[in-house]
């Protein structure tokens, strides 16, 4: 059976860059439903979903072709994340193939202490929601490496060294928070990538076979426990 790779992350981090593919033509839905942006990109979601087992069967169909299947989601993460559609999409997935989830992050933006710590916030809350396996993909190492973050992650008392060398850093709160992100990161696994160079898609696509296992060891009798 090929895995599912739910690619998530902020607008802008790289998800659709790192597909190689056209978005959906939400706007003829926006015309149609006379709607705005997000209500467009709420409505394609919802009919989506309501076809989802046709999706579903057309990739069972090729099941023996496919390694791997790819999954964009829409340019707002919480639209994604956040809505009735998106759990039904994710559940669907994740009750008849290896799902995993892909937290894309955009490198370059997150070397702020406070913004790196507000991006794994997200990236934590969505773990707990989806109750998938999670990849870290720090995107555009082509533009900053990601070393920093690797090392935040390891080892959290040099994360708050900067957080006090940052002038944002205003409260305990936080360091709270990063003791609560350190527990985080022991249950993910974390790659560079650049989706613009290619570089670093090796290692991405051993985090995703990491994760699959994963998946089939502890998550899927999760999840036929909880039905
Ligand atoms: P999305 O909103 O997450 O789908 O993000 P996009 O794929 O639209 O990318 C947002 C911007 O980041 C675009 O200008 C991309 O060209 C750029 N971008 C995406 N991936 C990379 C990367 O690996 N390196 C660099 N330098 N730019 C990237």
């Amino acid at each position: 059976k090929p895995v599912i790779i739910i690619v998530v992350g902020m607008a802008g981090s790289g998800k659709t860059t790192f597909l190689h593919r056209d978005t959906i033509k939400y706007k003829e839905v926006m015309k149609q439903f006379n709607l705005g942006p997000n209500g467009g990109i709420l409505t394609s979601l919802n009919l989506f979903a309501t076809k989802f087992d046709e999706v579903i069967q057309v990739i069972e169909n090729r099941a023996d072709q496919l390694d791997y299947v790819l999954v964009d989601t829409p340019g707002q993460i919480e639209i994604f994340t956040w809505s009735a559609s998106g759990a039904i999409i994710t559940e669907a997935f994740a009750s008849t193939f290896p799902t995993v989830v892909a937290y894309v992050v955009d490198t370059p933006r997150s070397s702020s202490p406070v913004t790196f710590m507000s991006n794994m916030l997200y990236a934590c809350s969505i773990l707990y929601k989806t109750r998938l396996p999670l990849v870290l993909a720090f995107n555009k190492t082509d533009v900053a490496q990601h070393q920093f973050a690797l090392e935040w992650m390891e080892d959290f008392e040099a994360f708050q060294a900067a957080m006090r060398s940052d002038e944002s850093y205003m409260s305990t709160f936080s360091q709270s928070l990063s003791l609560v992100l350190d527990e985080f990161y022991k249950n993910l696994r974390s790659v560079g990538v650049s989706a613009v160079s290619g570089a670093g898609m090796d290692a991405f696509f051993e985090a995703i076979e990491a994760s699959a296992e994963e998946y089939l060891e502890t998550y899927k009798s999760d999840l036929d426990k909880r039905r």
